[in-house]
């Protein structure tokens, strides 16, 4: 028999008082019930517990995760419009890997969902380009409206590392009319993206290459209204720490 993972309550989710003789829920019952929850907005486990709260602000960078992080704050308190309505822009999340971009738009959506109540989604570029790819195949059991309809129907889209794959044309233009779809129906959909929509902030990885080069032109010119960039790149928090350096001096 394996071992119960709750030692407070073996796994059944309830306790007995045993000064009230009443059962209670424990409290690993909501833990629970809150991974299903996100496991359903699909996001990955390793991503589940990112948090704006837990947004870690170390490196050199210092200054630009903590206006990232402001940013990401203020797009939550601003979701809601005065008439009621839901914001319908969303944000672009740019920046060499490994800053923590993913971790924001995950701390977003998870907050849109537990304060507005909305719908939600995540998804990775990489796998929705395959996913989409596979549903050319003839003996494919899902349809690519099947496919797309979560993505178009949910109040926020999170597009995790748009541009990491290249697509063929054709995926290319399904691509276009999600986003686009999304647009059109003022639904927000936020994107992290190591590419930048313009040539400004280039680095190693990218090589010069901008989103353009990845996606299309056109996908590129509708993010550039309905996303609103958030930049977290290594040139500015290095070249303070230097200043700061030769301050010391
Ligand atoms: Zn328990």
């Amino acid at each position: 028999m394996s071992e119960a993972a709750c030692e407070f309550c073996r796994d059944r989710g309830w306790i007995v008082d045993l000064v009230t003789n009443r059962a209670r829920r424990c409290s690993c019952h909501s833990a629970r019930v809150r991974s299903w929850r996100l496991d359903e907005l699909g996001i990955p486990p390793k991503y589940q517990g990112c948090r704006l709260s837990n947004f870690r602000l170390a490196g050199d960078a210092n200054d630009q995760l903590r206006a990232a992080r402001h940013g990401c704050e203020l797009y939550i308190e601003e979701f809601l419009e005065f008439d009621g309505s839901l914001r319908e822009s969303g944000l672009v999340l740019v920046g060499p890997s490994g800053r923590g971009k993913t971790h924001l738009a995950v701390s977003v959506l998870i907050e849109l969902v537990d304060q507005y109540g909305v719908r939600g989604r995540f998804v990775d570029f990489t796998k929705l380009v395959a996913d989409i790819q596979s549903t050319f195949q003839p003996d494919s059991d899902l349809s690519q409206a099947d496919l797309l309809r979560p993505l178009q129907e949910a109040d926020v889209v999170v597009v995790d590392e748009l541009g990491a794959r290249r697509p063929t044309p054709f995926v290319l233009d399904t691509l276009y009319l999600l986003i686009n779809g999304r647009y059109m129906a003022k639904r927000p959909t936020l994107f992290t993206s190591n590419y930048d929509l313009t040539a400004e902030g280039e680095d190693d990885v990218t090589a010069g290459q901008t989103l353009a080069d990845r996606v299309s032109a056109s996908l590129v010119s509708r993010l550039h209204h309905m996303a609103k960039p958030i930049r977290i790149n290594d040139d500015v928090g290095d070249y303070r720490h230097d200043v700061q350096a030769h301050q010391h001096r």
